[in-house]
């Protein structure tokens, strides 16, 4: 069954996130969709959307969990066990707005994608090329260096989502064309099987998918499903992505 995740980011208050679950809630009791769907917002939401979700057929995601196992003396972290605890079943990992902003290293993602698999929780990593990687024509050996570091050998035959993010089509507007997706996804088959991760890894799609693209996107070969940002925070825009999945 494909994936859609949506990805909240650091957006929405306690009543803007009720509105939007409710939303999204409404539209799922008119029909159950063909495909997992996982909100995953910000930290401080994870309570009352997991709250709000339960037993609604939606799935709770984080977006980052610490490396280290704790509990202990880490200011400001959570561990993927208070994730678990809180009702997650997805934690999306290595973003590149964390490794730009945070200086996420593929080792430091690896360490967290340990952490996760042993709480229990499904770990979506994720990878991606610059612009300039990109027209470089290093898209794919880039993105090869990601996948081999950011998986730890331990997450073989486990629960495992990758999420395939162009940086220069997040949050731009731009979309990778599905050519460009079909050539990408290929590959990344490719390396998993060769890494010994199996071909039941689900591969996700990410960068400015919106009701208007999602269609041909979700049907491209090895495309699992997708990794939403933005139109995440509308349930007009989210659902309709949802649905492309049938
Ligand atoms: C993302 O950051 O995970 C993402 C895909 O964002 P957007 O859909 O806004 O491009």
């Amino acid at each position: 069954m494909k994936l859609v995740a949506g990805n909240w980011k650091m957006n929405g208050d306690r009543r803007g996130a009720q509105h939007l679950v409710e939303s999204l809630i409404a539209r799922r009791n008119a029909g159950a969709p063909a495909c997992t769907v996982a909100l995953c917002p910000p930290a401080q939401l994870l309570g009352l959307v997991g709250d709000l979700i339960a037993g609604q057929g939606l799935e709770l995601g984080a977006q980052d969990c610490s490396d280290e196992a704790g509990p202990g003396a880490f200011t400001g972290e959570i561990s993927a066990a208070m994730l678990a605890d809180l009702r997650c079943r997805f934690v999306i990992l290595g973003h590149s707005e964390r490794r730009q902003r945070h200086q996420e290293t593929d080792d430091l993602v690896a360490r967290k994608t340990e952490r996760a698999l042993a709480a229990g929780l499904t770990p979506i990593v994720c990878v991606g090329e610059s612009l300039a990687e990109r027209e470089a024509g290093k898209a794919q050996e880039v993105v090869g260096r990601q996948i081999q570091g950011s998986l730890p050998p331990s997450a073989k035959g486990k629960p495992l989502v990758v999420a395939y993010e162009p940086i220069w089509a997040i949050g731009t507007g731009k979309t990778a064309t599905p050519s460009d997706v079909e050539a990408m996804h290929g590959a990344l088959r490719k390396m998993l099987i060769g890494l010994g991760f199996g071909a039941n890894v689900r591969l996700l799609y990410g960068g400015s998918v919106k009701p208007a693209n999602a269609k041909e996107l979700m049907a491209v070969a090895n495309v699992d499903g997708a990794l939403v940002g933005g139109a995440s925070l509308k349930a007009e825009e989210f659902w309709p992505i949802v649905q492309a999945c049938a």
